[in-house]
């Protein structure tokens, strides 16, 4: 099958310009690459064929030799090292891909991102202690949170005011360089993140003095945390938008407060419910009484019946912590410990040992064996 002249692959004549040419190229290879058209021959040889022709004509070395002696001055793979010829391993082949991937599949070139655009802020954690009656009803506090902000000076964009960012000279703004290596195969190429750039595709020639060319500053900011009535240890609350500032314009992360609860002197947490011991003595306890117990807001009446044992729990309804959904009150649990007198005056233990014999009991006598003095104890 006689070649068809090279120009007329790429449709362009033959003073056509290194730009007029990839021009061509590129508009033909997008309108016959096999990717977009599956299992199309006809569109395959048309690509091969383009391909080919771009190969030589984007060559000034080929090109000349091309147009002196025609095909046959370009073909045999001079000049081009081993494997150039073929369509799947010549350096100059695979190149072209480059262009036609970069054109297709924009920002990724073998799964890889090949320009970092705008980066969102990182989230930051800040662990606040508070009181135990600041998380029963809710608080607002003003914290200092450090964090990265954005640079007031150049706006974040790391350039000196009145100056900007330049597309970067070593990539020509494509954030990535390619790497020609050579092979027993033929050459291939890898892509590699810009080092002159760090894959931005701009440098700042003129970085801001205030932020040294980063875009950001470290600063302390007072931020005002609302805590709702009815928090705990372990809760987390999120303020959108209130973490470091994003890169390249992105937007801020996010602000994460871990709570922290200070525990009470007096009271112990159990979901929304509140737990406290209160001391009786023990007249109060076998008369009964009316006695104040502690609750976060102050004191409260609790009548004790007689009889009441060590240990008895009673409810406060209501005087819990808030449930934080708004559902009311969890409830008080007062229980009470029954304090046993100790250093009793003689005038003391003589009443006890009156009682004692009223009631028909027989503490001293040492003859009565242990379970018998369990027994009389319990049974009266
Ligand atoms: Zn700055
Ligand atoms: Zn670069």
């Amino acid at each position: 099958m006689a070649k068809r002249d090279y120009y007329e692959v790429l449709g362009v004549d033959r003073g056509a310009s290194q730009e007029e040419i990839k021009k061509a190229y590129r508009r033909l290879a997008r309108q016959y690459h096999p990717d977009l058209n599956p299992g199309n021959k006809e569109a395959e040889e048309k690509f091969k064929e383009i391909q080919e022709a771009y190969d030589v004509l984007s060559d000034p070395e080929k090109r000349s030799r091309y147009d002196q002696f025609g095909h046959a001055g370009v073909e045999g793979g001079t000049g081009a090292g081993p494997g150039f010829g073929g369509f799947d391993f010549g350096g100059a082949d695979f190149g072209g891909f480059g262009d036609i991937f970069d054109m297709f599949f924009g920002e990724s070139f073998g799964g890889k991102r090949r320009r970092r655009g705008p980066e969102r802020g990182a989230d930051v954690r800040l662990d606040l202690d508070i009181s135990f009656e600041e998380a029963a009803f809710g608080a607002e506090k003003e914290v200092g949170v450090p964090r990265l902000e954005r640079c007031p000076d150049c706006g974040g964009s790391g350039a000196a005011p009145g100056t900007g960012p330049v597309t970067c000279p070593a990539c020509g703004g494509t954030g990535q360089v390619r790497i020609t290596q050579r092979t027993p195969l033929g050459y291939y190429q890898t892509i590699r993140t810009c080092h002159e750039c760090q894959g931005t595709g701009t440098i700042i020639p003129n970085p801001c003095k205030t932020c040294r060319g980063r875009g950001q500053v470290q600063r302390t900011r007072k931020i005002r945390i609302k805590i709702p009535p009815g928090v705990d240890t372990g809760a987390r609350l999120r303020l959108a938008g209130e973490g470091e500032a994003g890169e390249r314009g992105g937007p801020p992360g996010d602000l994460y407060v871990y709570i922290n609860v200070r525990p009470h002197k007096i009271f112990r947490r159990e979901g929304f419910d509140l737990l406290c011991e209160v001391p009786i003595s023990m007249v109060q306890a076998a008369l009964g009484d009316e006695i104040e117990v502690p609750t976060l807001e102050g004191k409260a009446r609790l009548t004790i019946p007689e009889g009441t044992q060590s240990g008895t729990s009673f409810r406060l309804k209501g005087k819990g912590i808030p449930r934080l959904n708004g559902a009311g009150r969890g409830d008080q649990h007062v229980v009470v410990r029954v304090v046993i007198p100790k250093n009793l005056t003689e005038r003391e233990k003589e009443v006890l040992r009156e009682f004692a014999r009223l009631r028909g009991w027989e503490p001293s006598e040492k003859e009565k064996g242990f379970f018998r003095r369990v027994k009389d104890a319990f049974m009266g």
